[in-house]
């Protein structure tokens, strides 16, 4: 691969750079999706860049987008993922024309917002498990049963749903994908709470939920198929890192600051591990652009992106502990006076625990790497 951007590349850098320089910077320092940045983002193209024209995008590759993403974090801000990068790829892959032509120019538009209706409490990281039931009625499925962990799903307009609609078939091959208008009757949402406090993630129920038949993804009893190309999309992003660098860079700039007391104060005790998280964000950069870079040749990452992903999600976690106990006392503070950085660093102390959960976990992901990469045996 090129450990380089072509001058075209470097252009669209700046150019991205100067659309950012007319907008207000974004308040929060967290990965909520923010509306108003979205539709600006929209309008011009450059929130689903990657996808052809005529369904909202600039026909960019996946190199031009990667460099878009990083300016756009680079600036405070971030997009509605479960969309752009999860809902909106799965249809362009799997959906058919009328699916493409609904869905695709909504979620470009940053005029709806999607959900993604894969676990359940007994299938996670063996997802092909699952139970939620898919029964044919006339023209309609009607659906019964539950997932858990789905995020957004209390702002969602849309879900992509896994059902199992064949319980004879081996496990893999009676799953198919529906897309469901959270707005239908027998729909119930209900909040789980995170360690941090925040409403991210709930339960949804499915109470003899009517979906038309037309919703499927793909052909009957093939969702799993459609499944794993979400998962792929799903790990292949550079946005761990990303966030892994904003944390990086806020403490850096803490301990510089010289605002900082204790321990926060004495170089000496912590710029070697300064030094070793800021050498692994870059290493964890490449890791990341390298998947761009095999999707932009046509190639699909799998392994590479399982690398990315374990790697940067540990990353998070690893900075954000550091973060916290070079702070001291004070480091643990979320609010008031004395919390360094408006308490974000405590706050994503608390969040990054997710970070090696969500999208697979470090252990599923190594035993991609062993398998898929390494050629070990199962
Ligand atoms: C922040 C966050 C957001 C999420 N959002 C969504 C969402 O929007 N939609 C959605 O559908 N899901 C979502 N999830 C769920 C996520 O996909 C699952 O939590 C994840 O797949 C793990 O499943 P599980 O929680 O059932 O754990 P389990 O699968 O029960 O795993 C428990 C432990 O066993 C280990 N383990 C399991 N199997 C193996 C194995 N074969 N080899 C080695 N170790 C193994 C796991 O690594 C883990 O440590 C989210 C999760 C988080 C944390």
């Amino acid at each position: 691969m090129e450990f380089s951007f072509t001058p075209a590349q470097e252009a669209l850098r700046t150019e991205v750079r100067s659309f950012f320089a007319t907008l207000e910077r974004p308040d929060g320092d967290d990965e909520a999706p923010n509306t108003s940045l979205e539709r600006a983002m929209a309008a011009n193209g450059w929130l689903t860049m990657a996808w052809p024209a005529e369904y909202g995008g600039r026909g960019a590759s996946q190199m031009e987008q990667l460099i878009f993403k990083e300016e756009l974090f680079e600036f405070g801000g971030s997009f509605d993922f479960l969309g752009v990068q999860l809902a909106g790829p799965t249809i362009m892959v799997h959906g058919n024309a009328e699916q493409k032509a609904t869905h695709l120019p909504a979620i470009a538009g940053a005029k709806v917002r999607w959900c993604q209706g894969f676990s359940e409490p007994g299938a996670g990281s063996d997802l092909a498990s699952l139970q939620t039931r898919a029964v044919r009625d006339g023209d309609d499925f009607v659906i019964n049963g539950q997932k858990i962990w789905t995020s957004n799903a209390h702002h969602a307009d849309w879900i992509l749903l896994l059902t199992r609609t064949d319980p004879e078939a081996p496990k893999h091959r009676g799953i198919s994908m529906f897309l469901v208008d959270m707005k239908t009757p027998g729909i119930t949402i209900r909040p789980l709470i995170q360690l941090t406090g925040v409403h991210g993630f709930n339960e949804v129920y499915f109470d003899d939920v009517r979906v038309p038949a037309k919703n499927m993804v793909g052909e009957l009893n093939r969702g799993w198929y459609a499944a794993t190309t979400t998962l792929d999309f799903e790990r292949s992003g550079i946005e761990r890192n990303l966030v892994a660098r904003r944390d990086w860079n806020r403490t850096y700039g803490l301990l510089r600051s010289g605002t900082v007391s204790g321990l926060a104060s004495r170089p000496a005790v912590w710029r070697h591990q300064v030094a070793d998280l800021f050498i692994a964000v870059e290493a964890g950069q490449w890791m990341a652009r390298r998947v761009a870079y095999l999707q932009s040749k046509g190639l699909v990452p799998n392994y590479e992106a399982s690398m990315s992903k374990t790697f940067n999600s540990e990353l998070g976690q690893r900075v954000a502990d550091f973060s916290v106990n070079v702070l001291g006392l004070p480091g643990q503070l979320r609010d008031g006076a004395h919390a360094p950085a408006n308490g974000v660093p405590a706050f994503r102390f608390l969040d990054a625990r997710r970070l090696t959960i969500g999208q697979g976990t470090s252990e599923i992901n190594r035993n991609i790497i062993a398998t898929r990469g390494l050629g070990l045996p199962r």
